[in-house]
């Protein structure tokens, strides 16, 4: 809902609440005099209405606050009242909704932004509009998830036409290079060039349609598998890859109770993870691929390559993040593997975490609910 909207219903509630607040306090006054009759009827009728209304306000996920003519502050909700307290950022924000009301003239609604740089960062957007009756209405929103949302969207939009970009640009320069050229070697290679930089693309949308379909959970379909199965398959599908690169596979698997998941999406999951294990080992180098059974189905895979830094491990989930670029790109890495593996795991009810320490190699396990997923 728009802030526009919130501010028509909330505005019409409080002008419901004032009414409430004045007639309420004077059915007091009638009551007391013991001349009641009618008025206190419709005294205990608004104070009640007035006291819906405020336990619907504290429905909202924004905070409301009500200031009166003067600046005092006469009512909040519950939303408004979690973002008052004695922490800095409370102070911040409470100055700022003082700020915003004082500044806000009869007849008119203002805006503004509050950027606290934190740690933990947090946004705020506040707007205010000053009611004929003097007080002033302030809404705060916190907007901290949909602002990260959204500049996880300008990145993920800045990466992709950056991944795409680069090969675009090299076949443009590639193919440039053949026009006019005779000597029929020198086109072979050019051309050789254009079509690894064709492959190199068509990986990057590959991926990224993989990752758009788990994403959305479009085809998931649950169905009973002995996990064993997906860990032997992942492995016979790596298994060229390793043996190119000189790499040993271990695998020590069990017999498990079949379980519910979606097969396609944890053999991508699985597959990932060893084809990365091969790609950042050194010949002769061993990855081990374990699968455990306690209150949990645990897939282990384990390699002894070149590590993770521990600066790098929270990000190295993220679409096109690259520990190191050019070898990513040399291994044919489309920076969207562990995207893809995460997203598939957690589909399946499950969980992956890395361990690692550069130099010695890493750990990736994946953890599935016995039942698997529900
Ligand atoms: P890529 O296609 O580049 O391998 P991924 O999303 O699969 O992309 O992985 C992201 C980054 O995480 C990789 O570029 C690499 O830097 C790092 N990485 C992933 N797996 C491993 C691993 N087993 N050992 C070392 N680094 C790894």
């Amino acid at each position: 809902m728009t802030a526009g909207a919130w501010l028509s219903i909330v505005v019409v509630g409080i002008v419901a609440f004032l009414v409430g607040r004045t007639l309420g306090k004077r059915a007091g006054q009638n009551s007391r005099s013991a001349e009641a009759g009618n008025a206190a009827v419709a005294g205990t009728d608004a104070a009640s209405s007035s006291a819906r209304f405020q336990s619907l306000i504290d429905q909202l996920p924004i905070g409301v606050t009500l200031i009166g003519a003067s600046g005092e502050t006469i009512a909040k909700n519950a939303s408004a009242n979690s973002m008052s307290g004695v922490r800095h950022i409370d102070a911040l924000v409470e100055d700022a909704v003082e700020r915003l009301a004082a500044s806000t003239p009869a007849g008119t609604t203002n805006e503004s932004q509050l950027a606290v740089a934190g740690p933990p960062a947090r946004n705020y957007a506040l707007m205010a509009s000053r009611l004929a009756s003097g007080e002033v209405v302030v809404f705060a929103d916190d907007v901290t998830t949909r602002e990260r949302l959204e500049s996880m969207r300008r990145d993920f939009v800045a990466n992709l036409s950056h991944e795409l970009k680069t090969p675009l640009g090299g076949m443009a320069a590639l193919s440039d290079s053949m026009i006019g050229e005779t000597d029929h070697e020198v086109v072979a290679r050019l051309a050789e060039r254009v079509a690894s930089e064709a492959q190199r693309m068509s990986a990057v949308i590959d991926d990224l349609l993989d990752l758009s379909r788990i994403e959305s959970r479009a085809d998931v379909r649950f169905e009973e598998v002995d996990v064993a199965t997906i860990v032997n398959e992942a492995v016979s599908l790596q298994r060229l890859n390793a043996d190119g690169a000189g790499i040993h596979l271990e695998v020590e698997t069990l017999r498990l109770d079949p379980i519910r998941i979606d097969r396609t999406q944890m053999l991508s999951a699985v597959s990932n993870l060893v084809e990365n294990a091969i790609k950042y080992s050194e010949r002769g180098d061993t990855v081990k691929i374990r699968l455990s059974n306690g209150n949990s189905v645990k897939i282990e895979i384990s390699d002894e390559g070149i590590g993770i830094a521990q600066g790098d491990l929270e990000r190295i989930f993220e679409r096109f993040y690259r520990v190191d670029r050019a070898r990513s790109r040399a291994t044919g890495g489309t920076g969207l593997g562990l995207a893809i593996a995460k997203h598939a795991v957690e589909n399946n009810g499950g969980s992956i975490v890395v361990r690692s320490t550069e130099g010695q190699g890493s750990t990736f396990t994946i953890t599935l609910p016995r039942g698997g997923a529900r």
